[in-house]
């Protein structure tokens, strides 16, 4: 059985007072009311990440960061490594976020070393790809999502890609209220765990979770995790307000 995520990427926002309530009120209902089997992964920004570990107890509360340098450590002004992270408890790293990848040029090339970085210190990455706007309507975009997996995941050994986490986040959906329909997230995820399958074969690809991202919220959240190869969702907008947050991780329970 793949494990069920739910992941708030809560991006540069929210004060620390601000942070501290959200996160308050997210694990009261989390434990208040999600009964099913489901983890959910909280990814504030890093600065808050040793403040809130403590607040994430029992087995269904995670906490992530939302990058980490290639390097375990060195002259790297500003930036935050792999072991850093896992020092402070912390269990997961959203990786080749399309911010990341647009306003900080992350290449697929980098992002393989930093998957290597996560794995070697015990963290685990929830890797992401996905499509522009562009892409999407000239119809090369499969192609081109399958290349971001293949060039920064298919050099791990079969144990080690059971250990990621895959997120379909296509930019367009992203921040726009254009979600994907539940179909296209569902082809897409298809697609792409045939895609591992055809590196690992069937049965790891399998194992592995795929994430969708994109405008997913309170109302669409019950139908794209209804899909068959959609596992969870990497929640942005969403994942600020308490109530709506928790609303999706109860339709993923
Ligand atoms: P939104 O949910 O705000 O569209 O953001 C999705 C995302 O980028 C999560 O990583």
């Amino acid at each position: 059985m793949r494990k069920k995520i739910v992941a708030g990427n809560w991006k540069m926002n929210k004060t620390a007072d601000e942070g501290l309530a959200l996160v308050s009120e997210v694990v009261n209902m989390v434990n208040a009311e999600v009964t099913g089997d489901v983890t959910v992964v909280l990814c504030p920004p890093a600065l808050y990440l040793t403040t809130y570990k403590p607040y994430l107890t029992g087995n269904k509360l995670a906490l992530g960061a939302q990058n980490c340098h290639e390097k375990a450590s060195g002259a790297y002004t500003g930036e935050i490594s792999a072991p850093m992270l896992k020092s402070i408890g912390v269990d997961y790293v959203i990786l080749g976020h399309s911010e990341r990848r647009q306003y900080f040029g992350e290449t697929n090339a980098q992002l393989a070393e930093k998957v290597n970085s996560a794995l070697e210190n015990g963290l685990t990455p929830i890797f992401c790809c996905g499509e522009s706007l562009e892409m999407r309507e000239n119809g090369d975009y499969l192609g081109f999502v399958k290349a971001q997996i293949t060039e920064s995941l298919f050099h791990l050994t079969d144990e080690q890609i059971t250990k990621v986490v895959i997120a379909y986040e296509p930019i367009w959906a992203i921040g726009t209220g254009l979600t994907a329909t539940s179909a296209q997230a569902q082809d897409m995820h298809f697609e792409l765990r045939q895609h591992l399958a055809g590196q690992y074969g069937d049965a790891v690809a399998q194992e592995i979770s795929i994430l969708y991202g994109g405008s997913a919220n309170a109302q669409n959240a019950a139908e794209l995790f209804a899909q068959p190869d959609v596992d969870g969702g990497l929640i942005g907008g969403a994942s600020l307000k308490s109530r709506d947050f928790v609303t999706v991780v109860k339709a993923r329970a």
